[in-house]
């Protein structure tokens, strides 16, 4: 049984005719009606701003609060854009991450499974920087309150979406108990992800070369991540983009 954070809300999160648009979690919501509709289904709450300066830098909360339009677009970046409905989203895609970290925590021994179908995305999102589509870092958030519970100790966060996740390695580069590994594209955008990019000994990078096929994503993720970490941890976190995807065109999968 899958544990899936969905709201309609999400559906009022207008970016125009960017990729990262309505139309994708409309797609997400009809494979869940159709598929999964025997899993349970939680609406997420709205996250606080108190929980979201756990990672963010108030002034930089208060920033995008105060940026959010009455109408029309505003970029905070060229590809992270707010209309006058998006609000809501932010503070639930946020706000489902923290809620599946509780909900775990009440019910450790069955070992349960969440799937936060949620959007915009986070993982580019810097302490005191939108990027990427994204304003929060939702798995940051989750992953820094999990930590701040006592039963989490070693939290693991799997970043495999096709361009690394350099807010979440910001945020956590200087942590021991959050291990960030990564699986993406390299060079690729935002530009981060080199091998070499260690924290203290906390961050693996699993570099891709354009057009990576699965079974050369299998050696490297296996040489490069899963032999390299010998820790036992009490929860992990993917970071699950579907964009390395050979059908996605976000990414230069050529067969
Ligand atoms: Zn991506």
């Amino acid at each position: 049984m899958i544990n899936f954070y969905f709201s309609d809300e999400y559906l009022n999160h207008d970016t125009g005719s960017h990729p990262e648009s309505i139309q994708r979690i409309k797609t997400v919501k009809q494979l869940l009606n159709n598929k999964y509709n025997k899993h349970h289904f939680i609406e997420p709450s709205k996250a606080s701003i108190e929980l979201i300066s756990n990672v963010h830098d108030k002034q930089y909360i208060e920033e995008i609060l105060m940026n959010i339009p009455k109408s029309g677009f505003y970029h905070f970046d060229p590809d992270t854009i707010a209309s006058s409905t998006s609000l809501n989203s932010y503070l639930m895609a946020v706000g489902g991450s923290v809620d599946s970290v509780i909900h775990s925590i009440n019910h450790q021994s069955k070992n349960p499974v969440y799937f936060c179908a949620h959007r915009p995305p986070g993982h580019h999102a810097e302490k005191n920087k939108a990027m990427g589509f994204g304003v929060f870092n939702n798995v940051a958030i989750a992953a820094q309150f999990a930590l701040e519970q006592k039963n989490y100790n070693k939290i693991l966060i799997i970043d495999f979406d096709v361009h690394h996740g350099n807010g979440t390695q910001h945020i956590f580069e200087s942590n021991p108990d959050i291990i960030y590994a990564s699986s993406h594209q390299y060079p690729f955008y935002p530009g981060t992800g080199n091998e070499n990019e260690i924290g203290v000994g906390n961050i693996f990078n699993c570099p891709l070369p354009s057009g990576c096929d699965s079974d050369l994503f299998r050696e490297l993720f296996q040489k490069k991540i899963i032999d390299k970490i010998n820790m036992k941890f009490d929860i992990i976190f993917f970071s699950a983009g579907f964009d390395a995807h050979k059908l996605d065109p976000f990414g230069f999968y050529q067969s």
